[in-house]
């Protein structure tokens, strides 16, 4: 038996994997990674994997870097951990006052919270809670786009709308008020991202207009619609959100989980279009992809309508235990140290170019609905018919058969469904992205080749989308 057979089998037998339907794998084999370097990942045989899509979009800088790895270490040795409410350490305040030099200007206090869902969490809460604290209570509901989504508890849950993650939990959901998303994949031919997004503004300026004495905050994932399929749309529409959300006295929330540090093109995506949120949530590679933490940033406002004498019950009283913890400040602060040595957001510019050339030619494929980009993310939309963009039935899972032929290749290139994407770690060379845009053609030949006949089982939901 070989060594990957061998830690495979030992986890079938007693783990439960994420985003997983688990009977999956007695076909696909799963694949132990001993270790990383870099872009690589190397399982227990020796083989070796470039990671295309950042580990779920949380490495930027490599596995096992020396530079993030060493802080850590020191860090170990000195307090690895202590509770955040009534003390304080070097590496949160540290943490803390850089988040806010860096972000966009308005931004004056951080939160702590230990994953993306639960960063969520807490910027609802917050914004809701604001508006009881200043006196209207009945600002409570929330605005959301259509395919957005923003993690997997319950209200984070509430607040997405990919059917594929939210269908079943329908009955536990929040009531929200869903806008069609500015998506520039629906926008009309000839017609250009801008104009897109900006006539999709409308949608949401009624919505605000009509409802906003009811709505606490809008919810966006600012430029890149990540887990719906890496959809994009022009920062303009941002900028108009912005306006109308100041206008009509409504919170505009930016999760910038995904898209934060630098994946966008600037390190934040709001940057583009000169706005500042009510609350920037961060998280993925906020830590360089070493540990789990997020960071809630919002204004003084925000922080001032809860200050008050604690009998008025006016206070935040939300913690998760391990809020600032040391080890993940470290990873963070080791992070934006390399962001600033190594001046990476202007070093990606050359790589998201190169990217762009290396998979340009993918447009021309008969089965590539269009290729797409913005700043170090690259989709590859494939469709069963060109001319009218018909998606292939998500039962046919396409996106599978890419992901099977890469592990054979060598990368670890997983779909979103009909969706082929790069969002690689920024240490990636221009010859490994070339490799990248090698295995993704030849698996979009393959998984686009044939037919596909699939069991489709009664009343099965026709928008479902494979998994990331
Ligand atoms: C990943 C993600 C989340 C959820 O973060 P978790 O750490 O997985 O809970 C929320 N919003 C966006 C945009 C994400 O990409």
């Amino acid at each position: 038996m070989s060594l990957n057979d061998h830690w495979m089998q030992r986890d079938l037998a007693t783990l439960w994997h994420p985003c997983t339907q688990m009977k999956d794998h007695e076909q696909l084999p799963l694949i132990p990674i001993r270790r990383g370097e870099g872009v690589w990942l190397e399982d227990f045989d020796g083989k070796r994997y470039l990671d295309a899509v950042s580990s779920w979009w949380v490495n930027v800088f490599g596995h096992a870097n020396p530079r993030i790895g060493e802080r850590i270490k020191a860090q170990v040795d000195t307090l690895e951990h202590v509770m955040l409410a009534g003390f304080s350490h070097q590496p949160v305040i540290e943490l803390s006052e850089r988040l806010v030099r860096l972000a966009p200007p308005g931004l004056a206090r951080v939160f702590y919270a230990d994953n993306g869902s639960s960063g969520i969490e807490v910027a609802l809460k917050m914004s809701f809670h604001y508006w009881r604290n200043a006196g209207q209570p009945g600002k409570q509901r929330f605005v959301t786009l259509t395919n957005s989504y923003h993690g997997e508890t319950v209200a984070a849950m509430s607040v997405g709308d990919v059917a594929l993650f939210t269908e079943t939990y329908r009955p536990l959901l929040l009531d929200t008020l869903k806008v069609p998303s500015p998506d520039c994949w629906h926008r009309a031919p000839g017609v250009d991202w801008e104009t897109h997004s900006r006539q999709m503004f409308s949608h949401m300026e009624r919505t605000l207009a009509e409802h906003h004495h009811e709505i606490a905050a809008v919810i966006v994932e600012p430029l890149i619609q990540g887990a719906g399929g890496m959809r994009m749309y022009h920062p303009i529409y941002l900028t108009l959100l912005r306006e109308a959300c100041d206008r009509h006295g409504v919170h505009l929330i930016a999760d910038e989980i995904a898209v934060g540090f630098g994946r966008t093109g600037t390190l934040f995506a709001c940057e583009q279009a000169g706005i500042t949120p009510d609350f920037l949530v961060l998280s993925k590679a906020l830590t360089g992809g070493y540990l789990p933490m997020a960071a809630v940033l919002t204004t003084d406002t925000v922080y001032q309508a809860f200050y008050d004498d604690y009998p008025t019950l006016r206070a935040f009283l939300h913690s998760h235990t391990y809020t600032g913890n040391p080890l993940a400040c470290a990873a963070a602060l080791a992070t934006l140290d390399i962001f600033e040595q190594d001046n990476v957001i202007e070093a990606n510019r050359a790589l998201a170019a190169h990217m762009g050339r290396a998979c340009a030619h993918l447009a021309e494929h008969p089965q590539v609905g269009e290729v797409r980009q913005t700043g170090m993310a690259l989709a590859i939309e494939l469709v069963a018919d060109k001319a009218s963009k018909t998606p292939y039935p998500w039962q046919e899972r396409r996106g599978l058969a890419v992901y099977r032929h890469a592990l054979q290749r060598g990368a670890l290139l997983r779909p979103l469904g009909n969706v082929v994407y790069l969002l690689p770690p920024y240490v990636i060379t221009p010859e490994q992205i070339d490799f990248l845009a090698e295995v993704a053609g030849e698996g979009i030949d393959l998984a686009t080749r044939t037919a596909v006949s699939v069991a489709v089982p009664a009343g099965a939901p026709a928008e479902f989308r494979d998994p990331g």
